[in-house]
């Protein structure tokens, strides 16, 4: 399918890894030129390097952390006037509900709140101009039914999601879609740290964590990059332009609910 949407420019957060970059990916395939944004400056410019082989797009880089006001400063800056948005940050550490203070909180909520709705502030007012433009957040399933041990991402992720819900149908009538996309797990260095901390509390193998979880998910398996990064490209394609405010569940039926 042609997504038409060769030759527009994105932004990509925290893309040089796992699901941002799938997402970086998916858009190069389309023929959509990229902002990629990292913290670590290596593998940011090699995945920039692969998308420019793959795919003949341009790609800028700035390595940088995405969750602070300089980091963002410089984001805003290089991606000035994209016509697509995704945000991604790194997720908050598991714990015990009992275990977060304010400062957890607050640099949670910055991660994975904040930050993404200052890239909006900052970028929408471009796209709503022209009157086109695509945003991706990607969030958690967390936002669908709780993960217990991941109260600092169901606070931060759910937050994010209420400010989405009416934001999305503000900047809708100027030709601007904004949507969630809902992970379940997916095998990146994310699940590998989440498996490893269930490896060592129960003190089984990670190939053992990873099996025993894959067993609880109808589809039997952990979702890919590639799988999800097609998902995001859908949402940012001309066919999505009705697609307006929605939360989508990419989790292999993990989450258990009718609607
Ligand atoms: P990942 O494989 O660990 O990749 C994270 C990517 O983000 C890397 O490119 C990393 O590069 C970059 N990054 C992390 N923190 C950053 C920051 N502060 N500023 C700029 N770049 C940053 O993680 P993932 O699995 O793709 O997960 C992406 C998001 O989806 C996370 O918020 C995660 O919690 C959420 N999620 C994932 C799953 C899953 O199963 N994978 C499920 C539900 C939710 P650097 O480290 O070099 O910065």
């Amino acid at each position: 399918m042609d997504l038409g949407i060769h030759g527009k420019r994105a932004l990509v957060c925290a893309g040089s890894k796992g699901l941002g970059l799938g997402c970086a990916e998916a858009l190069a395939a389309a023929g959509v030129d990229l902002v990629l944004n990292a913290r670590g400056a290596d593998a940011l410019d090699s995945a920039a390097a692969q998308l420019r082989s793959d795919h003949g797009v341009n790609v800028r880089t700035v390595a940088c952390d995405v969750t602070t006001p300089e980091g963002q400063e410089q984001v805003i800056e290089a991606a000035q006037g994209v016509d697509i948005l995704v945000t991604n940050a790194g997720g908050p550490p598991p714990g015990m509900w009992s275990d977060w203070d304010r400062d957890d909180f607050i640099k949670a909520l910055d991660a994975n709140m904040l930050t993404p709705i200052t890239f909006m502030k900052a970028l929408l007012p471009g796209m709503m101009d022209k009157g086109w433009g695509r945003v991706v957040n990607i969030t958690s399933q967390s936002v669908r039914a709780p993960i217990a041990v991941l109260g600092l991402s169901n606070a931060a992720r759910t937050g994010l999601t209420g400010y989405v819900a009416g934001t999305a149908r503000q900047v809708a009538p100027k030709g601007v879609t904004i949507n969630n996309l809902l992970p379940g797990i997916h095998a990146t260095d994310r699940a590998d740290a989440l498996d490893g901390g269930v490896a060592a509390q129960q003190g089984i193998s990670l190939d053992e964590a990873r099996a025993s979880r894959a067993e609880t998910i109808p589809a039997r398996r952990y979702g890919t990059r590639q799988e999800f990064g097609a998902a995001c490209a859908f949402l940012c394609s001309q066919h999505a332009g009705f697609i307006v405010g929605q939360n989508i569940l990419l989790d292999g039926g993990a989450t258990n609910l009718t609607m």
